[in-house]
């Protein structure tokens, strides 16, 4: 295992996704990329991390626990990535959300969103990035026990329609996990790099192809024109929205049934965590059962003050209770062809990811959009992200692979200045291909003798500036005297490959040039802040192998003292009486002092009690211990009793 790790394995490929994450790694012996499974045996991962009293649980495990500890189960947290405090996405979350989101202590427009838990007995507060970090780091070990090394490098996936400030928290929580990121890719891209290959594989065609990508998650959307040649897949245009997905549709389903048992038995369940955290899962299944069964039954025992609820719903109803949310796709499919200048027939096929595109109206809804075409379903919807991902990190990673691509991206929003009139000057305009450095010339002064300029950079659509998202702002300073309109100022923004900018302003004219360069914005963590999560990052690992090997300290003492308590069942014939009593005290009591004293053991307690115990133990045995030939097992009874040895 080592030796294929440190020969090919090292570079992964993550979909790092609102509701599941996936993981996999190119295998050049096979020429084909692998999905890992794992430690449940599953090829996704819920992107789920939960707190309690002793512990940190990620994955399956976290959701699992999920509606007896839902204040401090998190999940989502992709939906506050790289966002302020006051969107009204954030707001608007946070009611339906049973954990506790607060802002920072910035000033009024910088709040970033902090998620509180109860951890350990504490009150602990945690940015999205690093909720994210600790799901990369759970995709991480998953990766690295497969692969059976130590794992750096990792190719991430955002979805297309994600600002600069979601892609550099996206980055942040990968190193925040202790992965070096060489490159942040669209999730549509990715997916069509899977769709790529597996045309490729399947009929040997390396013609030029237009493929709409349509990936309904649980928590995104995205619609992407992608166009894949023989050697290159090119991003053509990226429409959706970061807020839409299968958790709206389930919120749906929540708001509804939470309603009825309001009608029905005049209680409030929305102010009960736990009710709506049992609410929210068994309304997630009943919609998936929907997209196979056209009727399903909402069954939950003791739902609120000991009521238990019992309803139906029929496939029809959900549809209609999400019509506005489907519609939404199918507009977004729309925009998407209007941005590129495409017609529907130019597209060759039509390529469903995320969960969410298994519900029929959906694919209905798309299927009459592009006049009866047959949708491809032949890319497995919940791996395609990883596949292409890992593919796309093997070729940055160098490996020598059979099919070499070149992968082209674009902006998702058009990016500019704001000007002193109010108004936003785009400079690179929305789906530009990256990389990308546009340099225009002409800002000037506004009075006499200004000594500087406030540079703001904005992205969006809209013509008045302020409407736009704030990337952030600097000033150049040590302008010549001169009157107004006279100095000239060139702005650069220069977008690197993984979708992140840098803006610098430039006297023009001027021997004295002035150069100032942002790689940072407002919302971004500080070096200081990511090295620190970094060290907790580390201190949440060493205490969870603290936890670990405390638990399996515990579990030998316990087997020994089982084992101890059918030694003396089965020797009972052969110990004195008051050896008998010993050993009976002694198991007694150790088996109270793990009870008293759970809270407080460490391994080397632990230990330290094993060693006392087998003192006490091991002598009765040996002196009462005259082999027997009538008993079969008896020869194996002292040595049967383990060395013990931590990790
Ligand atoms: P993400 O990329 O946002 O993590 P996924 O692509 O993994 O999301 O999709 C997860 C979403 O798909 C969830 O909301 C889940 O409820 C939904 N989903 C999964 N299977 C089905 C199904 N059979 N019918 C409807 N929705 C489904
Ligand atoms: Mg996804």
């Amino acid at each position: 295992m080592a030796e294929k790790g440190e020969k090919h394995w090292s570079a992964i490929g993550i979909d790092l996704g609102t509701t599941y994450s996936c993981v996999g790694v190119w295998q050049p012996e096979q020429n084909r990329v692998e999905i890992i499974i794992n430690d449940l045996g599953n090829r996704t991962t819920p992107s789920w991390v939960a707190f309690n009293q002793h512990e940190r649980l990620i994955g399956e495990a976290a959701k699992n626990q999920a509606s007896a500890n839902a204040s401090n189960t998190i999940f989502d947290a992709k939906r506050l990535i790289g966002k302020k405090f006051n969107d009204t996405t954030v707001q608007n979350d946070m009611k339906l959300w049973p954990f506790k989101v607060i802002a920072t202590p910035d000033s009024y427009d910088d709040k970033k969103p902090l998620i509180e838990v109860s951890y350990k007995g504490e009150e602990k507060q945690f940015s999205p990035e690093e909720i994210s970090s600790m799901i990369l780091f759970k995709m991480k070990e998953i990766a690295e026990a497969y692969i059976g090394s130590a794992v750096k490098h990792a190719v991430v996936t955002v979805p297309a329609y994600f600002n600069n400030a979601q892609r550099q928290a996206t980055k942040d929580a990968a190193t925040i996990a202790g992965l070096d990121v060489l490159r942040i890719i669209n999730e549509p891209t990715a997916a069509a790099i899977a769709y790529g290959l597996d045309k490729k594989v399947q009929s040997g065609d390396c013609l030029s192809k237009i493929v709409l990508v349509f990936d309904l998650g649980g928590g995104t959307f995205d619609v992407s024109l992608v166009s894949i040649g023989k050697d290159a897949f090119e991003v053509k245009a990226v429409s959706g929205d970061t807020h839409l997905g299968g958790r709206d549709f389930d919120n749906r389903l929540v708001d509804h049934f939470a309603a009825e048992f309001q009608r029905k038995h005049n209680k409030d369940v929305t102010g009960n965590p736990k009710a709506m955290s049992r609410l929210r899962v068994a309304c997630e299944k009943a919609k998936k059962l929907l997209s196979s069964t056209v009727e399903t039954v909402v069954d939950i025992d003791c739902l609120c003050d000991g009521i238990d609820f019992c309803s139906t719903i029929s496939r029809a109803r959900f549809e209609k209770m999400n019509k506005d949310l489907f519609s939404d796709c199918i507009l977004a499919v729309q925009k998407c062809l209007s941005d590129a200048k495409m017609e529907i027939s130019d597209v060759h096929d039509v390529v469903l990811v995320g969960g969410s595109t298994r519900i029929p109206k959906v694919q209905k809804l798309l299927q009459v959009f592009f006049q009866g075409k047959e949708l491809c379903k032949s890319i497995n919807p919940d791996e395609a992200i990883a596949y292409g991902a890992a593919f796309h990190a093997a070729i940055l990673a160098g490996k020598s692979l059979s099919l070499s691509s070149v992968i082209v991206d674009v902006t998702p929003l058009s990016l500019g200045v704001g000007l002193h009139c109010g108004d936003f000057r785009i400079i690179v305009p929305r789906n530009t291909t990256l990389p990308t450095k546009n340099v225009v010339g002409g800002f000037t002064t506004t009075y006499d003798n200004q000594p500087s300029v406030d540079i703001t950079i904005y992205e969006g659509e809209e013509t008045i500036a302020k409407k736009n998202n704030l990337l952030g702002r600097f000033r150049l300073y040590s302008l010549p005297r001169a009157p107004k309109r006279v100095p000239k100022i060139d702005v650069c923004f220069d977008i690197d490959d993984d979708g992140i900018l840098t803006v610098s302003a430039q006297l023009h004219g001027s021997r004295n040039k002035e150069q100032i360069t942002i790689t940072d914005h407002s919302g971004r963590l500080s070096r200081n802040e990511i090295d620190k999560m970094m060290s907790d990052a580390k201190k949440y690992k060493d205490e969870e192998q603290e936890r670990k090997k405390t638990a399996k300290a515990k579990n030998r003492l316990e087997d020994y003292v089982l084992e101890t308590k059918e030694r003396l069942r089965r020797y009972e014939m052969k110990i004195g009486r008051k050896e008998k009593r010993k050993l009976g005290d002694v198991i007694e009591q150790t088996i109270q002092w793990l009870d008293w004293n759970h809270l407080f053991l460490d391994a080397t307690k632990i230990v330290d009690k094993l060693k006392e115990v087998e003192s006490i133990c091991e002598p009765i045995f040996e002196n009462m211990h005259q082999p027997n030939a009538a008993d079969p097992e008896d020869g194996n009874n002292s040595s049967d009793i383990e060395i013990l040895v931590l990790d």
